[in-house]
């Protein structure tokens, strides 16, 4: 049968293709309504053979046995589908099954599946299919009452006693082998506890949840005002599922767990690695891709006169094959995309734009990781973390992409993928050349991307307002200055807090957003804004203090602004050179040539480094940071000038951290904070350079992190590192690495340079050095990087072979 079995996913040209599904009988004896197979789009169907001739069956296992031989796959998968595949009879079914076994055995192991509706499966066919080592997959979408809303007869009779009564067959001892799972179609109208409940009485060795074919076109059933019935839906199963102690695997669960090494075909950013064989031998791409449009699964070739290779090559399953880099803008910068991966392909078609779209599933996709993430047991992995990295185009790969089918080795491994041309510039700018404008840029603008994404999903949350209205019209008119605005590093992190609070925002800064971005655009406009702590706060433009107030009006208006809260009004002016106006504090911008760093010391979502912030500066203190930061600033460009251009193409806040006196050298970064740093405040340029060098570092690298996995996302190896006692995960290790890194190339200009303390620096060279020299051989040998991991690394490598030849 047809179903909704998951059988499908894409391939590249380049890559050899293992997983086949030969559709052996294009009719079924049911008439679900959720078929795609018949009730979609694409109606293809009709023109096809009934069945698929023993000539075509011979033909199709040929050109897998060629592929097979010519590729030096160790395996390959094939899965018998429909329409419904028993229907062929035993005779039918044990000539396809001895075709397949003939051609490809010998050289290859087979693994064969099968997906059934069950209704015909008896002993004779189990024992056939035993003894030809198929796994079966069973249709069932809950109890009575759950199956019977789509999976019934023509007549419109009710399917579920022979589904259960197939999986009763499955549960003997002597069938038990082959019983691969049950495959389950989500209807919002079911119970979810039923559903779950009735699944697992079949004791099924694997569960498949799919969610039902949608796309932006036929958007899914939702109830009204419901953001993510889905993820909703899915979560009271997850959570069930948690409770019970995860007895039974669920593969979109697994999938979607961070670290778990998971990966299907509605999830995950695994290469597709699949074909399709109609019933007339055509070549077909991923079968669910009916629900897009007539036709959307084919290819114009054939097992006749084409080669699997060749097939492969056909666009519309090359572009699978490119990983992050087949997704839309959205999708890439999305910060779950290692684990949604743009949900299932058919899911993301829309007249006009086709798939390039994320999936009309997005907001529930989300909602699901945000869920699986908070669950606590072994498949915890931590509040959502919006700056979990995507891996890269063509990497990732981790786990099975149809029912219970095993992906090969080779597409498991960490490390073993072709690179991306434009991820390994990225990355040599990153490392070899510290990250000049280009290379700055595109991290900014993958940043800006992940903040749209949350600022959306803040939306879906919390609902339209004026303030959403005026920054979505200025985003159309004024796109720049509305980028501008949230490119404020701290937008992401209040969204952060806020999703994290799930669904109980504390603090909306959507108006005060509107109200910059009008400011930037030039755009009249009066916006009511929320107070908090006694302040209304204009993020990167300043705060004025306004007592116990809920919120204030600000009317834009140009050269300035005009608040009203309660019975203080306030003229802003913004050309930075009028008086400033009693309890407006401005954010500081120091005169620094050539740079754009401001001190922020007013902003609340500042307070996002696990570590006391300074509170607002007196101006004096503030200007003799502003001078500290200045000379610092010209520092590194004297030491290292490459670091001094890295600084100033992304470093635009730096934020004064509270006073330690057993601590005077202190300095963070945030991963979600792009774009600034946080310092002690100190009078010693040059040691304010090595901080700033240090943490921009650290910025650099965690949002290359957000683009790329540089470390493999299960590993949970840990590394001694010279610099602190405990050994640390390999992320870390990475970061401190790569932050000593620029530290020694600092000390290594100073120490070669000539100046009265060449000595001291020196010493600091050689411990530095030492220390990322150690780490850089410990990270190579942990074998946790992935391929661009390692490549990233060994540049560092390079780098600190190049400074000691530079040293003689
Ligand atoms: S069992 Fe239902 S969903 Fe599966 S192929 Fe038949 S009609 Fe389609
Ligand atoms: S944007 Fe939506 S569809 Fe795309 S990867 Fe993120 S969650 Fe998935």
């Amino acid at each position: 049968m047809a179903c909704r079995c998951g059988a499908a996913g894409p391939a590249a040209p380049c890559r050899p293709i293992s997983q086949y599904v030969l559709k052996v009988h294009s009719r079924c004896d049911l008439s679900c309504d959720h078929c795609y197979v018949y009730q979609e789009a694409d109606q293809t169907w009709r023109d096809k053979p009934v069945r698929m001739a023993a000539s075509t069956v011979r033909a199709a296992a040929a050109r897998i046995a060629e592929h097979a031989r010519a590729h030096d796959l160790p395996a390959v998968h094939v899965v018998l589908h429909g329409g419904e595949p028993l229907l062929l009879g035993p005779a039918g079914l044990r000539e396809v099954l001895a075709e397949l076994r003939a051609a490809l055995t010998p050289g290859v192991v087979l693994d064969l599946r099968m997906q059934t509706n069950g209704v015909l499966l008896d002993e004779e066919l189990c024992r056939l299919l035993v003894a030809y080592e198929v796994k079966i997959g069973v249709s069932l979408d809950g109890d009575r009452a759950a199956n019977d809303r789509h999976r019934i007869f023509a007549h419109g009779g009710s399917s579920h006693a022979h589904a259960r009564r197939a999986l009763a067959l499955l549960r003997r001892p002597e069938f038990r082998g082959s019983y691969a799972g049950i495959l389950c179609t989500i209807d919002l109208r079911n119970d979810p506890d039923q559903v779950y409940s009735a699944l697992l009485a079949e004791a099924p060795p694997r569960i498949d949840l799919l969610l039902p074919h949608a796309t932006w076109d036929r958007p899914p059933r939702r109830p009204p005002g419901v953001a993510t019935p889905y993820a909703d839906w899915l979560g009271r199963i997850h959570r069930r599922w948690v409770d019970d102690g995860r007895p039974v695997p669920i593969r979109l669960f697994e999938a979607l767990t961070s670290g778990a090494g998971g990966g299907t075909e509605a999830v995950g950013l695994a290469p597709a690695d699949l074909l399709v064989v109609e019933t007339d031998g055509s070549w077909e791409q991923v079968d669910s891709l009916k629900v897009a449009f007539h036709g959307a699964a084919g290819t114009d070739l054939d097992v006749f006169a084409h080669p699997v290779d060749e097939a492969a090559r056909h666009p519309g399953v090359a572009i699978r094959q490119e990983g992050l880099a087949g997704l839309c803008a959205t999708c890439r910068a999305c910060p779950v995309v290692s684990r949604c991966g743009g949900g299932l392909y058919p899911h993301r078609w829309r007249t006009g734009t086709g798939f390039d779209n994320p999936s009309v599933y997005c907001a529930d996709l989300q909602a699901l990781i945000a869920t699986v993430d908070s669950a606590p047991g072994p498949d915890r992995a931590g509040t959502p973390r919006p700056g979990d990295a995507p891996a890269p185009a063509g990497a990732g790969g981790r786990g099975p992409r149809s029912p219970g089918i095993p992906v090969p080795r080779s597409a498991e491994s960490v490390g073993d993928r072709a690179v991306d041309p434009a991820a390994d510039r990225l990355l040599a700018e990153i490392v070899g050349g510290h990250g000049g404008p280009w290379a700055l840029d595109v991290l900014a603008q993958t940043q800006l991307s992940i903040t749209r994404v949350l600022l959306e999903t803040w939306r879906d949350i919390t609902g339209g307002s004026a303030a959403w209205e005026l920054l979505a019209e200025l985003d159309a008119t004024a796109g720049d200055a509305v980028g501008a605005v949230l490119a404020h590093p701290f937008v992401r992190p209040w969204l952060v807090r806020q999703l994290a609070r799930r669904g109980t925002p504390d603090v909306d800064l959507v108006p005060a957003l509107a109200v910059v971005a009008a400011v930037r655009a030039g755009v009249e406009a009066v916006v009511e804004v929320p107070v908090r702590g006694g302040a209304l706060v204009l993020p990167a433009l300043g705060r004025l203090t306004v007592g116990d107030e809920r919120a204030g009006e600000v009317r834009t208006a140009p050269g300035g602004l005009y608040i009203r809260v309660g019975s203080v009004s306030r003229t802003v002016p913004l050309d930075g050179a009028s008086t400033t106006p009693t309890g407006w504090q401005p954010v500081r911008r120091p005169p620094i040539a050539d740079a754009m760093i401001s001190i922020e010391d007013v902003d609340p979502e500042r307070d996002c480094y696990g570590q006391p912030v300074a509170p607002t500066l007196d101006d004096d203190a503030a200007d003799a940071l502003g001078d500290t930061l200045a000379l610092a600033r010209l520092a590194v460009h004297r030491d290292v000038p490459a670091h001094g251009v890295a600084l100033d193409a992304g470093l635009r806040a730096v934020v004064p951290l509270a006073p330690d006196p057993l601590a005077p050298w202190r300095s963070a970064t945030a991963r979600q904070a792009f774009g600034a740093i946080a310092v002690a405040e100190m009078s010693d340029a040059d040691a304010m350079a090595v901080l700033l060098v240090h943490e921009w570092q650290h910025g650099k690298l965690g949002a290359l992190m957000d683009l790329y996995d540089l470390v493999d996302p299960a590993s949970s190896v840990r590394i001694p590192v010279a610099w602190r006692p405990d050994p640390r995960p390999v992320e870390g290790a990475l970061q401190g690495a790569y932050a000593h890194l620029a530290v020694t190339e600092v000390w290594h200009a100073r120490a070669t340079a000539d100046r009265p303390d060449a000595q001291v620096a020196r010493g600091h060279l050689v411990r530095y050095r030492d220390w990322t020299r150690e780490a850089v051989e410990a990270l190579l040998g942990a074998g946790t990087l992935t391929d661009l991991g390692e490549r990233f690394v060994g540049r560092m490598g390079h780098v600190l072979e190049e400074l000691r030849a530079d040293q003689g």
